[in-house]
């Protein structure tokens, strides 16, 4: 425990080190139940997306926040903040530094009025879900959602933040990083924006256009719109969402503990049936890479996350990511199709 200690407060902790035991923290929380999501920035840009970016740009913008985010960029883009969650006007993160500190930030929802001016200059000017979390927009509609009063970001003195660290007072670096993580997350999840703001995105969808769009594609209904939205995100950003669909893969784990509880000598010969059964089936179905299915396959392999991440060449700490993320996924081509490929070897 005095080592940990030790550790956790001198200031020449390698950031390796940092990570690992901001990692067992991080795990010892998922344990407790707790909904952990890292923020991981694959590449030197920490946003990449319309919303993304216009978080970033827009808080850039402001003096006070001009001169105090840019020491939290290396912060985010090493993979210290280990959680980052945003709900309705709140946002609550882990930052790994000298030692795991909280950051807490309150940001003002959207007043009712401004909301309603916001959809009034909006209107007819967005046709569809897929067009507003992309940022497909007019330079119209663009202009009226980054409004700096009006729009739908928050201005710096709407936002309150506190840190656990000694330093906080004058924004401390775990903050700005926190301040990039939300881009970052707003990148794979731009909704997120509306949900801080305490706004229904769907309101901002114009519904004769919504209509015609559905008509057209032969299709009607919002469950459609949403699915049609998340089918063409994954292309557009690399990005794998949660839908309806993911259910099913449930089904197949249960049975299959139902069978390892019945220890009978038809085991093998149902080991056999399964194993060609998944044989027949892999063919149109590649690995659907989610946290959950990593950790299978990890599991099935035998291997440590060590193990697992050198036979992937990738480093620990993106299994422990992967391995770890809530909900969605984001892997480059290239790492995915090594998972796949792994996946494929091993007869997932
Ligand atoms: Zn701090």
């Amino acid at each position: 425990m005095s080592r940990y200690n030790y550790y956790g407060w001198s200031p020449y902790v390698p950031v390796a080190q940092r990570h690992a035991n901001a990692a067992r923290k991080m795990e010892k929380l998922r344990k407790q139940g707790q909904d952990i999501q890292p923020v991981t920035i694959e590449g030197r840009q920490i946003a990449r997306s319309f919303w993304g970016k216009a978080w970033c740009d827009q808080l850039d913008s402001f003096g006070d926040y001009a001169n105090r985010l840019p020491r939290g960029r290396t912060y985010v883009r090493n993979g210290s903040v280990c959680h980052l969650g945003i709900g309705k006007g709140r946002v609550d993160a882990y930052v790994s530094g000298s030692s795991l500190y909280t950051v807490t930030m309150t940001i003002g929802t959207l007043p009712a009025a401004k909301w309603k001016k916001l959809k009034r200059r909006c209107k007819g000017g967005i046709g569809s879900l897929l067009e507003l979390l992309q940022g497909r927009l007019s330079d119209e509609i663009m202009s009226v959602v980054t409004d700096r009063d009006d729009g739908l970001f928050p201005r710096p003195r709407e936002i309150k933040y506190q840190c656990s660290c000694p330093d906080y007072a004058d924004m401390c670096k775990h903050i700005a990083a926190v301040v990039h993580g939300i881009g970052a997350r707003l990148d794979e999840r731009p909704e997120l924006l509306f949900v801080l703001r305490g706004v229904d995105h769907e309101e901002l969808i114009d519904a004769d256009a919504a209509a015609t769009a559905a008509q057209a594609a032969g299709t009607s209904g919002k469950s459609r719109r949403r699915r049609l939205a998340a089918d063409s995100l994954e292309g557009v950003f690399g990005v794998e969402f949660d839908t309806a669909e993911a259910a099913p893969e449930a089904a197949p784990t249960k049975r299959a503990k139902k069978i390892a509880v019945k220890k009978t000598a038809k085991k093998t010969a149902k080991k056999s049936a399964k194993k060609s059964a998944k044989k027949s089936a892999k063919k149109p179905r590649p690995f659907r890479v989610t946290p959950a299915s990593i950790r299978k396959l990890r599991a099935g392999l035998g291997l440590t996350r060590s193990e697992f991440a050198r036979r992937l060449r990738v480093s620990a700490q993106s299994v422990v990511n992967w391995e770890t993320k809530s909900g969605t996924l984001k892997l480059h081509a290239a790492k995915l199709a090594s998972v796949q490929a792994l996946a494929r070897e091993a007869g997932f």
